[in-house]
């Protein structure tokens, strides 16, 4: 499989690099480098955005990849991109054809997957919990996706949003009645997901460095930005660090400091309520992903970071920054700052803006629902808060 991901890569990576493309203009008048063909040409090559407030605070360069400026405004538009070039080298989707891709998502895959399936002719049905933001459904929808929000449930159960994407995928390829496939995703297991951050991520965040790069910390929803990215960058430089930042309720922060998922008591207080015991969207794991499986071993510190903290940030890099990102890109920020401080001046720190503010309106901009959660949402003065638990 992976000689085979091998053989599409380059297609792929010349997909996302803009290409020439026969104008019906005269050749003089449009400047074909600077104009792309289609959404997909939009996908990667995103700047990396210099955090001026924790950069000075600090004395260290905190960059973000500014992944949140990507077409449909995650980093996952590189993944759904691959995943569904790499289904059509297998022969496992046609274009145009009727052809259904199925997706279990939080809801940032989902939107990468809907809007390329526009693009390049592929419906869509997205099974997603219904404790993720209603504006990440809401988009979904207005993009034309088959949007189905089902109650949280641990992956072990049939009902996991994840375990029925693949189960209507399966049910529409085996119906008679009809010649269309359903191609199921699967962005947790599937090893497209890591090669795109392998081919294109960690490449770009190399060569905008100039190959210095001290640490590199996200989060993990799937793994697969952590695994490709740092695979690229410790095969360029085995010293550069690679950090994991975790929300609470996540078993990923347990497996890499003490190398166990959960102990019993979290595992019974945690995983029956929600997904993940947080309000960060889009990272935190309880279980050993294929995608996470290849980071693991490349992992040199990780982080557990609270809700109060994310929060604390988020309003941090809008009031100083002018930077309204999600949650998981701010609870990012707190693990760069946490590195930053025990690094000392004079390093450089990468880490992702995977989404922007407005996918996080109705939770973590929301100054009612943290009054609810119990969360402080007031401007810090300093950034005494990152040292905080
Ligand atoms: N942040 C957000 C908002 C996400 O949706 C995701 C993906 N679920 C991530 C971070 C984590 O990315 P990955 O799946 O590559 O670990």
């Amino acid at each position: 499989y992976g000689a085979l991901t091998g053989c599409c890569v380059w297609a792929i990576v010349s997909r996302i690099r803009p290409k020439k493309h026969i104008s019906t203009h005269k050749k003089d008048d449009v400047d074909e480098e600077d104009i792309v063909n289609g959404v997909e040409g939009l996908i990667g090559n995103t700047k990396l955005v210099r955090i001026k407030s924790l950069s000075e605070a600090t004395g260290c360069d905190i960059l973000a990849k500014a992944e949140h400026l990507n077409p449909g405004n995650s980093a996952k538009d590189r993944v759904a991109l691959f995943i569904l070039k790499d289904a059509e080298e297998r022969g496992l989707l046609r274009p145009k054809q009727g052809d259904v891709v199925f997706e279990g998502t939080s809801g940032s895959t989902g939107i990468s997957f809907a809007m390329l399936g526009r693009s390049l002719g592929y419906e869509t049905r997205i099974y997603m919990p219904n404790d993720q933001a209603q504006e990440k459904s809401d988009m979904l929808s207005m993009l034309g996706a088959d949007v189905h929000r089902v109650p949280p449930a641990p992956i072990m159960d049939r009902k996991n949003f994840v375990n029925i994407a693949r189960d209507k995928a399966k049910e529409l390829t085996d119906d008679v009645n009809t010649p269309n496939k359903g191609y199921f995703a699967n962005q947790f297991e599937n090893l497209a997901n890591w090669r795109a951050h392998y081919e294109t991520t960690g490449p770009e965040i190399w060569r905008q460095c100039a190959g210095r790069v001290d640490a590199f910390v996200t989060g993990s929803g799937t793994g697969g930005t952590i695994a490709g990215t740092s695979r690229f960058l410790k095969e360029k430089n085995r010293n550069i660090l690679v950090c994991l930042s975790d929300p609470p309720g996540s078993g990923l922060y347990n497996k890499i400091v003490n190398g166990v998922m959960f102990d019993i008591r979290e595992k019974e207080g945690t995983r029956r309520r929600k997904q993940v015991d947080t309000i960060v969207e889009g990272i935190g794991l309880n279980r050993m992903t294929r995608n996470f499986s290849i980071a693991e071993p490349l992992i040199d510190w990780a982080y557990r970071i609270t809700d109060a903290q994310a929060v604390q940030m988020s309003r941090w890099l809008v009031h100083n920054d002018g930077l309204f990102v999600g949650s998981s890109s701010a609870l990012n920020c707190v693990a760069a700052v946490k590195i930053a401080k025990k690094l000392g001046p004079g390093h450089r720190i990468v880490t992702i803006f995977c989404d922007p503010g407005h996918r996080h309106s109705s939770k973590l901009y929301n100054d009612a629902f943290l009054d609810k959660e119990g969360l402080p949402h007031n401007l810090p003065e300093d950034l005494s808060f990152v040292d905080a638990a």
